[in-house]
This record gives structure tokens, C-alpha cells and sequence, in this order.
């Protein structure tokens, strides 16, 4: 389980299920497994500090590198 954090104010932003050791391109929605704070303008998650963090694509979140960090193990 990841917690992706924002890379400015370090905010929690979700908890994900992130399956296969490869970069966090994507969050699939279904693999959220508890949300922590998320602010959706449009099509854009904001953190609450104003910072870009990933694009909504409908059934995937396409996660903006710079946006975020995250801590935990990839399973
Ligand atoms: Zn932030």
C-alpha cells in the first residue's frame, strides 16, 4: 500500500494499491483505498495547497511527477 503525498506542503493525499514495481504513472480508481483529501477542479486533483497533482481520465488518475511523492511498499 502507497500513502501519495503532495511534494510541496507533504499533505496525505490517498491511500493506493499499487500492484507491479514499476512508477506511479496512473492511480486506478478502483485501487484507492481510502482518500485523505482531494480537491477536483474540472478535470485537475489539487492539493490543498494549490498543487497540481494528477489529471482525471475517467477511470485512472494520470499522476503529474512533480506533483507528488509517495511512502509505503509497492505489493
Ligand atoms: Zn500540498
Amino acid at each position: 500500500m502507497l500513502i501519495i503525498r503532495c511534494s510541496g506542503c507533504k499533505k496525505k493525499l490517498w491511500k493506493y494499491y499499487k500492484i507491479g514495481k514499476g512508477e506511479v504513472l496512473r492511480c486506478h480508481k478502483d485501487r484507492i483505498k481510502k482518500i485523505y483529501y482531494i480537491n477536483q477542479i474540472k478535470n485537475k486533483i489539487y492539493c490543498e495547497c494549490g498543487q497540481v497533482i494528477a489529471i482525471d481520465k475517467g477511470k485512472y488518475y494520470k499522476m503529474i511527477s512533480k506533483g507528488f511523492i509517495y511512502t509505503g511498499t509497492k505489493d
